[in-house]
């Protein structure tokens, strides 16, 4: 049973603009909690009609975030395991479409009993199910936080914030709290903050029958007690449960923002919670070595969504905890591979240390990828491929050192004669695109002796995927002969799912996605390695 009598529920809702950092806040909070000792998870409602986000562009929505159980999900999922250090699951993202998804095959099936089927109770009701079953359901979670996508005013958002409204009146005032997150502006010409954004913004909320606990007031620098008082008088909020949370430099200031700023010790007074003194030390020494880096290092990502860095939220953390492990700022350098293609390499790889080639689909700006893989490789630059990255270092090695000159990925090019990434035959006859990949965690044995063993430390790992190609056995003995050696196998399909190089100071690909499994207290083993390679590259290269 995910929620006991005990369980309380805190809801995160925002206001006045988007892109204020609620998933964020909702981690921060999350980890505040648990840090005080109690069993936290958090549950993203989002809005849109989609079923969940596996069948959005990037540029849309930014990275796809997989858990373990294979749920393609929002990248704030990504946040949440990040700060709270739990994994999510599926249960924690529900979208729109899947709560009317579900109704409508209840609908069908007849549960309704012959009853007109309606927003509010059967939507409403839907989405307090997957309130009430959120995590996962062998564990008692004294804490159950819930994050609303979108912006109060959105009419899309209002059947979740009526759901809410029933769910605080069923489990009771002390079982259930309210955070907005809002903006207050600082408006240069006046020399002033504004606060009626917030109020307008609250007084929305009020209409619908939710009453804020707690305003975040998200501001560019530090709001005077008076302007605090202001804002609760105005939105009928605790005066010292209106937060200043101001701009910072990483997203990881933000729980010791709100430690400072009391957050914790309201929340857990409020809803009668114990409190155990919180140990921040291992966080705060984490923010220090991100804030103050004894060296930099350059990795260039050859990508193809490069202008929309949410694509790749991930990755970018990852190199931040990696980074921090060897007190390192790595410098993240953008490089579009489609430009590659139509201007050359020059000299765009010339000032990194490492390249990382991300995960990708569709066959814009292959060529310039493979084209980067044959310089990294040539030139011995530390070269880090993920899921696509790895098959664009497999084609360059099958084509230029394996001599089978029109090798390619059958998702790029049916014009070959050695396709040496291919489809599954189970994915070979696919109607819906949705959710079909191969998706969530899998296990992977190791070969002994290989870098890639050496950096887990491990024989036997486990790695989430996202893809519906694979590495085509029929040519495996060909790379091995030629020095690129499969060095991880899943044990059940036989599958490869990481290479490296015997002859290449680091040269590793893997089929599955690392950056999803790396945390802030505990860097994933190949990013921190990499960034290791490319600090010995660096000192030996100067670049
Ligand atoms: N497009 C490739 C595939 O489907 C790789 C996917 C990815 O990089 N996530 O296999």
């Amino acid at each position: 049973m995910a929620v006991t009598k005990n369980t309380k529920f805190i809801f995160i809702t925002g206001g006045v603009v988007s892109s204020l950092g609620k998933g964020i806040a909702s981690a921060s909070i999350g980890l505040l909690l648990k840090l005080r000792g109690m069993k936290v998870t958090i549950l993203k409602l989002d809005p849109y009609i989609n079923v969940d986000p596996g069948t959005l562009s990037p540029y849309q929505h930014g990275e796809v975030f997989v858990t373990d159980d294979g749920a393609e999900t929002d990248l704030d999922l990504g946040h949440y395991e990040r700060f709270i250090d739990e994994n999510m699951t599926r249960m924690n993202n529900a979208t729109t479409g899947q709560i009317y998804y579900s109704v409508i095959k209840k609908e069908r099936r007849g549960d309704y009993l012959g009853k007109t089927v309606q927003v509010i109770p059967h939507i409403t009701d839907e989405i307090k199910y997957r309130i009430w079953t959120a995590g996962h359901d062998d564990i008692e979670y004294d804490v159950i936080i819930v994050e609303v996508g979108g912006t109060i005013g959105d009419i899309e958002s209002l059947p979740f914030l009526e759901a809410i409204r029933q769910l605080c009146l069923e489990a009771g005032h002390e079982n259930t709290l309210n955070i907005h997150l809002t903006l207050v502006p600082y408006i240069r010409a006046a020399d002033e903050f504004k606060t009626k954004p917030t109020q307008h913004s609250v007084m929305r909320l009020r209409e619908i029958g939710i009453q804020p606990d707690m305003l975040l007031c998200r501001c560019e620098s530090h709001i005077e007690v008076e302007l605090k008082n202001k804002i609760g008088l105005f939105c009928n909020v605790a005066q010292n449960a209106v937060i200043e949370a101001r701009d910072v430099e990483t997203i990881y200031q933000v729980p010791l923002v709100f430690e400072a700023e009391g957050v914790g010790d309201l929340l857990v007074r409020r809803l009668g919670l114990r409190n155990d003194k919180p140990d921040l030390t291992q966080w705060e020494l984490f923010v220090s070595r991100v804030m103050n880096p004894e060296r930099e290092v350059t990795i260039a990502i050859c990508g193809k969504y490069t202008e929309l860095k949410d694509s790749y939220k991930s990755i970018i953390e990852s190199f931040i905890h990696a980074g921090a492990a060897h007190s390192t700022k790595v410098k993240l350098k953008w490089v579009d591979a489609e430009r590659l293609e139509s201007g050359g390499l020059g000299t765009s790889f010339d000032d990194v240390s490492g390249i990382l080639i991300p995960g990708g689909f569709g066959n814009r700006g292959i060529e310039g990828k493979i084209a980067t893989v044959q310089l990294a490789r040539e030139r011995g630059i530390p070269f880090f491929g993920i899921c696509l990255g790895m098959q664009c270092a497999i084609i360059e090695f099958a084509r230029n050192v394996c001599g089978m000159e029109s090798a390619n990925g059958s998702e790029f090019s049916n014009q070959t004669d050695f396709p040496v990434i291919d489809i599954m035959e189970q994915q070979k006859n696919l109607a819906n695109l949705g959710g079909t990949m191969r998706l969530g965690a899998y296990r992977c044995e190791l070969k002994a002796k290989t870098a890639t063993s050496k950096i887990y430390g491990n024989a036997v790992i486990s790695e989430r995927h996202r893809h519906r190609y694979e590495v085509n056995n029929v040519y495996v003995d060909e790379f091995e002969k030629n020095g690129m050696v499969a060095t991880g196998i899943n044990p059940k399909t036989d599958l490869v799912e990481t290479i490296e190089l015997t002859d290449h100071p680091w040269f590793i690909g893997v089929q599955f996605h690392p950056e999803l499994k790396s945390r802030v207290l505990e860097p994933h083993p190949l990013f921190r390695d990499f960034v290791k390679a490319a600090l010995t590259h660096q000192s030996r290269n100067g670049a």
